[in-house]
């Protein structure tokens, strides 16, 4: 037996909740007024009470359940998923932002509990019947869930975020799970001065014709002239010319910004499937007949080599 509230796992680098959760609140919040239930978020880590606090001032959230534990101090999927599953009899829906994060960990509960998992949900009809995009979002499905409790990832994009506005109380909840057969061996991660790929406003991605890692700084100075996050294509990344986790598209990151500036990049239903929904797109291309024009509200056709710098230079002289 499931309890009625809904639960909300909070993805935060151990120094701040990433907005990504403020999304997911939104959806949680469109369930509770569904089903009656209360929203919860649930805090892993370790020494994280910063976190909490701030968790604790999301609008709409009752509670937040504070897991501070050593064993859960590298936020590794296999341990996350354990305390998740320790918790949660109390709850008819467990959500995650759809986020590399959330993808890691709650197929592992869903497995643990023998339910479904319900993937990217982009909206809510009830309390048991979501939309989900298909065929690299070529096409929208309308699922409904019989399962006891619905284990969610949200598509963060597809929803507001939540305000800060929130008063919840804070509840310690001991760790029980047991050392894990993965352990946590190191980190390397790219640190940047520029706003979050998927949250920033604007995004300036370049694709395979940049040519190289060193041409990729033409990006990177119009990116910083317009204040954007820098986006590629998997060609773009996969020849080395930027790290993966720049990656746009199916098997990237899903963005939906103010203003998507695609360079040089040709617009394959891949690539789409990560930016299309942005508010205003922008594409360069020096082939007039490159897919990506269909989506773009501008294009300007000509070598991305004499326009960009031209752009840079005009903007930010
Ligand atoms: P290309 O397709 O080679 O396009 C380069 C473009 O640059 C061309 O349109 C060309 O006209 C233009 N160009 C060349 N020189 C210049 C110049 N000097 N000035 C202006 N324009 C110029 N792709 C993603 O991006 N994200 C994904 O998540 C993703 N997931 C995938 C998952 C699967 C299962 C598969 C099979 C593929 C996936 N892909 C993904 C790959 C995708 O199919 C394309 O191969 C890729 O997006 C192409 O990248 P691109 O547009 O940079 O390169």
């Amino acid at each position: 037996m499931s309890g009625t509230n809904i639960l909300v796992l909070v993805e935060h680098d151990g120094k701040s909740l990433k907005s990504s959760t403020l999304n997911t609140v939104t959806a949680a919040s469109e369930l509770a007024k569904l089903t009656g239930g209360k929203v919860h978020l649930v805090v892993l880590g370790h020494n994280c009470r910063g976190i909490a606090d701030e968790a604790a001032k999301v609008e709409g959230v009752s509670a937040i359940i504070s897991m501070d534990s050593q064993g859960l101090t590298h936020g590794l999927a296999e341990s996350s998923a354990r305390a998740l599953h320790q918790i949660a009899a109390d709850y008819s829906h467990i959500l995650a932002p759809a986020s590399t994060y959330g993808k890691n960990v709650l197929p592992r509960l869903a497995a643990q509990l023998d339910v479904m998992q319900l993937s990217e949900v982009m909206k809510i009809h009830s309390a048991d019947t979501f939309d989900r995009p298909i065929y690299a979002g070529n096409a929208i499905t309308t699922v409904q869930s019989l399962d006891a409790v619905k284990i969610m990832t949200i598509r963060p994009t597809a929803f507001a975020a939540a305000t800060l506005t929130g008063s919840a109380t804070i509840q310690n909840v001991t760790y029980t799970g047991q050392a894990e057969r993965s352990s946590f061996v190191g980190l390397e991660a790219s640190s940047s001065a520029r706003p979050e790929l998927t949250s920033a406003k604007v995004v300036v991605s370049g694709g395979r014709a940049l040519a190289s890692k060193e041409n990729f700084k033409i990006i990177e100075d119009l990116a910083d002239c317009l204040k954007a996050a820098i986006g590629a294509s998997r060609a773009a990344v996969d020849a080395g010319y930027v790290p993966n986790d720049y990656q746009v598209g199916q098997t990237g990151k899903v963005v939906a910004p103010e203003l998507y500036i695609a360079v040089g990049i040709s617009g394959a239903i891949q690539h789409l499937a990560g930016m299309k929904d942005s508010k205003t797109i922008i594409a360069i291309n020096k082939d007039p007949d490159a897919p990506i024009f269909q989506i773009a509200d501008y294009g300007l056709v000509g070598d991305l080599f004499e326009i960009i710098p031209q752009i840079t230079k005009e903007l930010c002289p």
